[in-house]
């Protein structure tokens, strides 16, 4: 029975690991799981949107390792829907198709200087300081204070990453050529902006108590009384954690600070002003409240910010996939609880999961019990015989397009070899150009960046 799975990243791979235990748990003949991605690389946002000192959640990938290794999985790299293989071919070629494709688009803030050099959505960002091959080169040379847009995980990521010296960044995956770049700034002020109070904020306890507690960095909290908020019962345990986090910061003695982190609540961006040369120089924010309607609105206080760096960290979005149906409202593939609709009608033997099923929200295990639910339903209408038969033969004529397993263990060895040299367990191959010479390949043209 052979299942088809665009996307190689977590929900993807979880989704390869349900096919094969839960048709073995309703007797089903096997399924041959053929797991897809438009890079030589699996693992998507483990590998290429977990931030680097992150290693122990990096590590899910050696549980990933195992469905990958699975005798009825086959992965298939440097295949992108909608170039080498269509939609229309996948569906003939497979019983049932699995979109696992996640969020390729970012959210635009939409104010005036946001396209000013040195102005970056975090997307791009993250994609540059994990070795993404289609990740913009970012400059950061001579930055000495850099605002973060957003007050989620991602945006931790990135005031954390920035706050970090080259040499604390050492022992991480991070390719050379970035190290190197974020060895080149000086960055001595992060100026991490919410447009709403910390008791709103995204973020995890676990993940902002790191932030808050890097050595020699001094947190200040703006504006004043801002955490003097009653703990409000109808909150979850995360948020009062986290103003307990954010109180405790405040107090905390940091002697001849390196870098100071500024958390600035209540506050959203209005403009980025930039040089003549059209760098940016500063941002300006508005303060805010919520009027009597309870809607955030400005105050027409103002703040002008000298910075030389911004990064957007307000989210991802999902963006349409080669003629695959789209909610443009919700940002995902058109789908009813996992299965995909075309109009009002299901597309029958076509599923979707994770990021392209939910929108960018949940952490990566998150995406485990979503793909078992996706399954559940795609097995539920293979034993209800609904499903078309595939064309005899063609799921191998497509695989032959891509790059194989044993080309992604190639790309691994060589990275674990450069990291040996550096004294730690991998360096990112980073660029199209290294990708292709590890596995002995011409390197294919650049694909075109999606734009949000
Ligand atoms: P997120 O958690 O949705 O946070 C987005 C932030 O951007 C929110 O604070 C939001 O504020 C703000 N925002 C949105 N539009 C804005 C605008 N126009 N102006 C100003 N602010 C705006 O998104 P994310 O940080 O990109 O994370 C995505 C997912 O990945 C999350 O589920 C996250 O937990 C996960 N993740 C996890 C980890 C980890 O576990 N270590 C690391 C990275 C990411 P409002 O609330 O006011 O809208």
């Amino acid at each position: 029975m052979p299942v088809a799975i665009v996307g190689a990243g977590p929900s993807g791979i979880y989704a390869a690991q349900a096919l094969v235990a839960q048709a073995a748990a309703r007797g089903l003949p096997p399924v041959a799981v053929d797991l897809y991605d438009r890079l030589p690389t699996p693992y998507g946002l483990v590998r290429y949107g977990v931030a680097p000192d992150h290693p122990s959640i990096k590590a899910i990938m050696t549980t990933l390792e195992k469905t990958l290794d699975h005798p009825q999985v086959r992965f298939i790299g440097s295949v992108n829907l909608g170039d080498q293989i269509t939609r229309e071919q996948v569906r003939r070629a497979y019983h049932a198709v699995v979109y696992a494709t996640g969020c390729q688009g970012e959210v635009r803030l939409g104010v005036e200087g946001e396209h000013l050099a040195g102005v970056w959505p975090s997307r791009q960002f993250v994609a540059w300081y994990n070795g993404h091959p289609d990740a913009p080169p970012v400059q950061v040379a001579g930055a000495c204070s850099a605002a973060v847009i957003g007050l989620g995980n991602v945006a931790i990521d990135v005031a954390r990453l920035l706050l970090k010296t080259a040499d604390q960044l050492a022992g991480t995956d991070m390719a050379q050529p970035v190290l190197e770049q974020l060895g080149t700034h000086h960055i001595r002020d992060v100026w991490l902006i919410g447009r709403r109070g910390p008791q709103h904020a995204a973020f995890t306890t676990k993940e902002l108590r790191e932030l808050l507690t890097l050595d020699e960095v001094a947190v200040s909290v703006q504006p004043d009384g801002v955490l003097d908020v009653q703990d409000d019962p109808a909150w979850d345990r995360r948020v009062s954690a986290n103003l307990a986090a954010l109180r405790a910061a405040g107090q905390r003695e940091v002697p001849s600070p390196r870098a100071r982190l500024h958390c600035v609540f209540f506050h959203r961006p209005v403009q980025m002003q930039g040089s003549d040369g059209g760098h940016v120089q500063a941002i300006t924010v508005e303060r805010t409240r919520f009027d009597q309607a309870g809607l955030l609105t400005g105050t027409g206080d103002l703040l002008t910010i000298p910075v030389d760096l911004v990064v957007n960290a307000v989210g991802y979005r999902g963006l349409p996939l080669a003629d695959v149906p789209f909610n443009e409202l919700t940002g995902t593939v058109a789908h009813v609880q996992g299965r995909i609709t075309e109009g009002a009608a299901p597309s029958v033997g076509e599923y979707v999961v994770g990021w392209a099923k939910r929108g960018p929200y949940g952490v990566v295990g998150t995406n485990k019990s979503d793909a078992a639910a996706t399954v559940s339903a795609l097995l539920d209408d293979m034993q209800a015989e609904l499903l078309p038969t595939p064309q005899p033969g063609l799921a191998d004529t497509l695989a032959e397009r891509g790059s194989t397993y044993a080309d992604w263990q190639r790309i691994d060895s060589a990275e674990r070899a450069q990291g040996q040299r550096r004294g730690c367990q991998r360096i990112k191959l980073a660029g199209w150009e290294q990708l292709q010479q590890a596995i002995g390949q011409p390197a294919p043209p650049a694909w075109e960046q999606p734009t949000g």
